[in-house]
């Protein structure tokens, strides 16, 4: 069935077929959306005894009234529990919002506005670039676009981003003062960074004021039984000699719910006081009744592991869903190929060169809502415009198999369409 062996009259038979095929899906008139990594309702119902948590006791274990202003590095016992699933010290990771995209946010225009520690003066003083591990996620990308930081691709490889590429631009171009990465199952193409490649990244010659945004926003998600132990990376920086290098992030937006969760921030100590400085301008504290309540349903670091084997038991049948429809509907064509992760949340399909676009249009003509093609790369630009992300999570696993079996419906025309010219 490989479709590049095919003669160009088999595969316009193929194509005659494949439309035929494509007239059914229009007809079906579906409604169904794979754009984003959302939980779906029966991961949220997994933590719903939170709606009547703290309950009267308003009281941290430290004695703190939570319902109070104040603590601006959060509950330190809520540290404790998170600590070790980052592999961050409990001192050198502080509690705060829902979100950690605003953690992120905030850093990068407290580093506009007053420049990071090391930098001589505010980033925003002269043109700077952050380095972008291809295929990424959307939201750091329009972090950095939106305040007119140049974004430099780089690849992202199974163990991480292509460290001979980003060793040899940061050490030409010294207005690069920034990196996107999610060292954990990455979104969207599901690599994890190795050690080895953490530590050349830690290590590699940069400016003093260069950040690695370590976005561990999939630190405990596995869909395996050996997860990866997550990378001391903070230590690991100053081991390295630069110790304020990482901003690591995390947050329980994926483990309890995803709009009202609670977000970590880690770093150096030199760091913390530097943010906490920016920081205690625009809060006098973040929710602690939010944390309190999170606290009582996640008492220790094991509860939290447990109750990520049960997202686990609703995750796991719809990645293997999509990944049997993906087997059996495009691997002989040989058309695209795709990533089988371990954890977090997306599987990301290259498509046939040049018929991203054109699957995404097909698939949304048909009522099926496909991330946008580009939305993986800098500036929306997929030079091959070849990446599409799947997020399997949301829907259930019955309007999963529609969708995903219109999509390769949609690939595969895509691609008869391309090839024929
Ligand atoms: N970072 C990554 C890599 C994500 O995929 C997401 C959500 O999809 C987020 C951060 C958002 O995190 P939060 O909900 O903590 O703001």
């Amino acid at each position: 069935m490989n479709y590049h062996s095919r003669s160009p009259a088999e595969l316009r038979d193929i194509r005659d077929d494949l439309r035929l095929k494509y007239r059914d899906l229009l007809a079906a008139g579906l409604t169904l959306d794979i754009t984003r990594g959302k939980p779906a309702p029966e991961q949220l119902d997994l933590s719903n005894e939170l709606l009547h948590l703290p309950g009267d006791d308003f009281r941290a274990p430290g004695g703190t009234d939570c319902r109070n202003y104040g603590g601006v590095n959060g509950l330190p016992e809520l540290r404790e529990v998170f600590a070790p699933l980052f592999g961050i010290a409990p001192e050198n990771l502080i509690a705060e919002g829902n979100s950690s995209l605003d953690l992120m946010h905030d850093l990068t225009v407290f580093g506009l506005l007053h420049g990071p520690l090391g930098a001589d003066r505010p980033w925003s003083a002269g043109p700077i670039k952050f380095l972008c591990p291809v295929p990424g996620y959307d939201r750091h990308f329009a972090i950095t676009e939106s305040y007119g930081i140049e974004m430099i691709p780089v690849p992202m490889r199974p163990d991480g981003p292509d460290v001979e590429v980003c060793a040899e631009l940061v050490a030409r171009d010294p207005s690069i003062k920034g990196m996107w990465l999610v060292p954990t199952y990455s979104n969207p193409s599901g690599a994890t960074v190795s050690d080895e490649v953490a530590r050349a990244l830690l290590s590699m010659p940069a400016a003093d004021d260069f950040r690695i945004y370590w976005d561990n926003a999939y630190a405990v998600h596995t869909l395996v039984d050996a997860p990866p132990e997550p990378l001391r990376v903070v230590e690991m920086a100053a081991e390295a000699g630069h110790p304020d290098r990482v901003y690591a992030f995390g947050s329980t937006s994926k483990i309890s719910f995803a709009g009202a969760g609670v977000a970590f921030f880690g770093a150096s100590p030199a760091n913390l006081d530097w943010f906490r400085r920016y920081l205690s301008v625009k809060t006098i504290g973040p929710d602690k009744v939010n944390q309190l309540r999170h606290l009582r349903f996640f008492p220790d670091t094991e509860s939290v592991r447990a109750h990520m084997a049960r997202h686990r038991a609703i995750l796991a049948p719809k990645f293997q869903a999509v990944l049997d429809i993906l087997d059996d509907r495009l691997a002989g064509s040989k058309i695209a190929s795709w990533t089988r992760p371990e954890g977090g949340y997306f599987i990301s399909i290259d498509v046939l060169d040049g018929t991203a676009a054109r699957t995404v249009a097909l698939a949304k003509d048909a009522g099926i809502a496909l991330t946008a093609a580009g939305a993986t790369f800098p500036y929306r630009r997929d030079p091959n415009d070849e990446n599409i992300r799947i997020a399997p999570s949301f829907p259930g696993v019955d309007e999963l198999r529609i969708a995903m079996d219109g999509f390769a419906t949609c690939a595969l025309l895509a691609a008869t369409e391309s090839m024929l010219g």
